[in-house]
Formats: C-alpha cells, sequence, structure tokens
C-alpha cells in the first residue's frame, strides 16, 4: 500500500527534509494513491511521461525534474516543474536561462554533481560547480544567468552495498555544499540525496530533500 509506505516514511524522516516521491515509469492512478494519501511533490525523468501526467493530477501538485534533459524539449518540462534537479551541463544552465528570460521566470535548479564513479553518468564536477557558483556570486560576470536561481546540489551515491562508501560520498557532497553555501548565495539551500537502498545515509548527511522511487510505488511498471 502506497498510503502505508507514505506514512512510514513520513515517520521516519526529519522534520525538514522533503519527500519527493519519484513517479517516472508508474501509471497516474498510482500518482493519485499518494496524492490522496497527502503527497504533494513528485519527480518524473522523462519530458513526454511528465508532459502527459501533469494534466490528469491535481493543479497543487509540485513537478521536480530528474531525468537528462536535452534542450529541445524544454518546453514540454519548464512550464509544469518548480525544480529541475538534474542540470548537468553548462549548455543546458544557459538554455534554461534564456527559456526564463523569455518566459518572464525565474526557474529554480539543482547542479547535478558527477562524483566521478561512473563514466556514463551526466552532471558537473566538484570543481566545476564551485568555479559556476563563484561566477554566479559576482555579479558583474558574463557568467550570470538571468532565468534560472541556483538552488542547490543533486547527487548520487555509487550504486553498491559498502555502506562506508556511500557514506564517504555523500560526506563528499555535503562538504561541497557547505563550501559553497559560505560563499553566500542567495536561495542556495537544497541537497538533495538519497534515493530507496540509501536515504538512511544520505539523512545522516545533511540532505533537505530525498527523491523515493522504489520504497514508495515498488518496482518500475514501464
Ligand atoms: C529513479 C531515480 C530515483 C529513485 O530511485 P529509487 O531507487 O527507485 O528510489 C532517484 N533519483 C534519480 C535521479 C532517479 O533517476
Amino acid at each position: 500500500m502506497i498510503a502505508d509506505a507514505l506514512s512510514k516514511l513520513r515517520s521516519a524522516l526529519p522534520a525538514g527534509v522533503a519527500l519527493v516521491a519519484v513517479s517516472k515509469f508508474h501509471p497516474v492512478e498510482r500518482l493519485q494513491e499518494a496524492y490522496a494519501a497527502g503527497q504533494r511533490i513528485f519527480a518524473e525523468s522523462r519530458p513526454q511521461e511528465l508532459s502527459a501526467k501533469v494534466p490528469q493530477m491535481s493543479s497543487d501538485v509540485q513537478w521536480h525534474f530528474i531525468g537528462h534533459l536535452q534542450t529541445n524539449k524544454l518546453k514540454l518540462v519548464l512550464p509544469y516543474v518548480s525544480l529541475v534537479q538534474s542540470v548537468d551541463s553548462h549548455h543546458l544552465l544557459e538554455a534554461i536561462s534564456a527559456w526564463g528570460v523569455a518566459n518572464g521566470r525565474v526557474v529554480d535548479v539543482l547542479l547535478e554533481l558527477h562524483l566521478g564513479a561512473e563514466e556514463t553518468k551526466q552532471g558537473f564536477t566538484e570543481e566545476e560547480i564551485l568555479s559556476l557558483c563563484h561566477s554566479c556570486h559576482s555579479e558583474r560576470s558574463e557568467e550570470s544567468f538571468p532565468g534560472i536561481r541556483l538552488r542547490g546540489i543533486m547527487g548520487m551515491a555509487s550504486n553498491t552495498e559498502d555502506e562506508a562508501q556511500i557514506a564517504a560520498e555523500f560526506a563528499r557532497i555535503e562538504g561541497l555544499f557547505h563550501r559553497i553555501q559560505s560563499l553566500g548565495l542567495p536561495g542556495f539551500d537544497q541537497l538533495s540525496i538519497g534515493m530507496s537502498g540509501d536515504w538512511p545515509i544520505a539523512v545522516r548527511h545533511g540532505a533537505t530533500m530525498v527523491r523515493i522511487g522504489t520504497d514508495l510505488f515498488g518496482p518500475r511498471e514501464y
């Protein structure tokens, strides 16, 4: 039961840690069940799937995007989401900022960190994130992005059973997050780490949101 899973998660998560229900690959009936049990934040990873589900859900749902976003798909995603968690390139940042300016919006985004464990993973390195945040901080920089607001970092730990390794990776992300916060970037306050297998470790390392699919909805259906 989704309602049972939800209430277990809610009682286990500290106040101040947002539960993001990762609903990708689940039919909209499952999302509606979660909504009826009080869940309001949902995350999708594919533009078409997101834009198909949005009109079938209540308008007070907050949608997050967590997948790889191609710049030719912005129109399918940006009108509907309150947060893009998965910004993984400079090119994408520029494109989202330009969309924001053209549409009179400032789009909240997280920078996706690539820890380097898996070669195929998308994202910025720690150095890239630091230098981006430095340049966004200095107002006269040509590298500032008027159509976006940097809200924080999204990261994933390696897919391993080794809890010490996962904890070490989350500690590294947390360290980077605090280093950037010390620059005083306004609004930079979100650390999105932790998924079904590892969210308790992420919570111990300062997660402000956890992204949970399988523990909530069961195995993905399509
Ligand atoms: C699918 C996905 C999740 C959720 O994974 P579960 O293991 O099902 O909880 C979290 N974050 C991202 C970026 C994802 O793509």
